[in-house]
This record gives C-alpha cells, sequence and structure tokens, in this order.
C-alpha cells in the first residue's frame, strides 16, 4: 500500500530560507520523523493562513502533503512560540544557538525523539536561566549523549583503565586520558578533577541537580572549552550561531 499522501507532526522550525516571491524553505525537527524540509507556499503574502505559525522557533502541528522532491506544508498550527525568549536578546541568541546544533548533529529522516524532547525542555529553560550558560552546557553534553558522541568520562580514552581521582587529560575525539597515555594523543590537554566531576553529574542528574552545581569562574571556562572542543570535532565546523552568541554578549547593556 502506498504511503498516504497527507500527513501531520508536530515540529520545531529550526530554519528557513526565502524562495521565490513569497515562498519559505523550512528545516524541520519533529519527534517521530527527525529532521525534514518542507516547502511553505505563500507564507510570506501578508494573509497567509500559514504566517505566524511557521516562523524559525515556532512549535507547531503541522499538516503536509508529500511531493515528489519536497513536501509541503498545507496547514499550521502554533502550539508555542516561546515569547520569553523572543523579548530576550541574550536568552534568543543562546536559542538560536541551540536550534544550531540541532541542525548540525541530526540528518534528515533520522527519528530522534529524546532530542527532540532535550531541545524542547532546553528552549524553555533559556529564559529563566537569566543570561546564565548552565542550561547550554546541560544541553551540549546531552547533545553528545543523545547523538552517540558522549566522552569517556570513567575510564581512559587509550588504555581503558579506570581513571585515578586526579587531573587527567581530555582529547575531543573520545574522552578523558590517563596521564600515562596523554603522550600519545597530541591535541590533548589538561582536564581537572573539578571540571571531569561536573561532566559526570550532568550526564548522572536530572538538569534541577545539575544546575545547583555551582563552579569557579576558571571550571565555568574549562566546562566550556571540553564541551565547545567535541561539539567543534563533531560537528565538524563552527557553529554559526556560536559565533552570533558570542557578539550578542560583547554587546553593551541596556539602561
Ligand atoms: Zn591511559
Amino acid at each position: 500500500m502506498p504511503a498516504p499522501r497527507v500527513y501531520r507532526t508536530e515540529a520545531l522550525v529550526l530554519r528557513g530560507m526565502d524562495l521565490g516571491e513569497a515562498d519559505r524553505l523550512l528545516t524541520l525537527f519533529t519527534p517521530r520523523l527527525g529532521k525534514l524540509r518542507a516547502l511553505a507556499r505563500g507564507v510570506r503574502r501578508p494573509k497567509s493562513k500559514l504566517g505566524g505559525h511557521l516562523d524559525v522557533l515556532c512549535h507547531s502541528d503541522l499538516m503536509l502533503a508529500r511531493g515528489r522532491n519536497l513536501d509541503t506544508i498545507t496547514g499550521a498550527q502554533a502550539r508555542h512560540g516561546f515569547p520569553a525568549l523572543r523579548g530576550d536578546l541574550l536568552a534568543l541568541g543562546q536559542a538560536l544557538y541551540v536550534l544550531e546544533l540541532v541542525d548540525l548533529f541530526t540528518a534528515e529522516g533520522m527519528e530522534n525523539y529524546s532530542l527532540f524532547q532535550l531541545t524542547l525542555t532546553t528552549l524553555e529553560r533559556l529564559p529563566d536561566a537569566g543570561g546564565g550558560e548552565t542550561p547550554l552546557r546541560y544541553f551540549e553534553l546531552r547533545l553528545l549523549e543523545a547523538t552517540g558522541y558522549r566522552p569517556q568520562l570513567y575510564n581512559c580514552h587509550v588504555c581503558r583503565r579506570p581513571l585515578e581521582p586526579q587531573d587527567n587529560y581530555f582529547s575531543p575525539s573520545g574522552g578523558v586520558i590517563c596521564p600515562s597515555c596523554q603522550a600519545q594523543e597530541p591535541f590533548s590537554h589538561p582536564l581537572s578533577l573539578g571540571v571531569l566531576k561536573v561532566l559526570r553529574h550532568y550526564l548522572r542528574a536530572g538538569y534541577e541537580e545539575a544546575r545547583g552545581v555551582r563552579l569557579t569562574p576558571s571550571q565555568a571556562r574549562e566546562l566550556k572549552l571540553v564541551l565547545g572542543e567535541c561539539l567543534r570535532y563533531h560537528g565538524e565546523r563552527d557553529s554559526r550561531a556560536g559565533a552570533f552568541l558570542e557578539r550578542v554578549k560583547g554587546l553593551p547593556s541596556q539602561g
């Protein structure tokens, strides 16, 4: 039996690109169909019934019609537009960075339900964090886990021996390396015991527990560096939204 011509899904709009006079090509992330690209015809016309339901960051219920090359969105109803994010430039920059990472780490048509849920909850957490970066670090590590790139945190990535409770080394390709093996990994660098414990805690604990951990400024920098290296290594290219976020943080604050 052929697949039905029309189907429904909820979706988070990751990205949009204007096409022609009034159309937009959207990159969507869905709970059961993974990432998919679809065409929103006429969405840029002022009276389009799709308007406002398909902006980047919208979480919407969609109706789609299968096409030979590309599916077309025939109906859309926003569930959640994350208004708290849109009114806060720093949180908005963080949210776009999250969407960029999701786009980078997912392939079209590959279901990843846990990553879909993680992404939605992360977007809800951002405005409450007041610009703090704990939701981002927690997301980054959980994203690596959900996409099969969880760094090795308990045994040396090279010799597989259990790690001693001491300062070790870290390689973005696989995780923690013991001091004896460090010379074999030219791109490794020191990793403090404190940050190793934070990484382990973030993977074990729920978010509420994870955000209770107080980091020193140097631990926060180290954690950001370690996770950023893993994301760059596995994401193959620098995140454009990451660069955007750095620019937003460099802006003078209002008032
Ligand atoms: Zn080793």
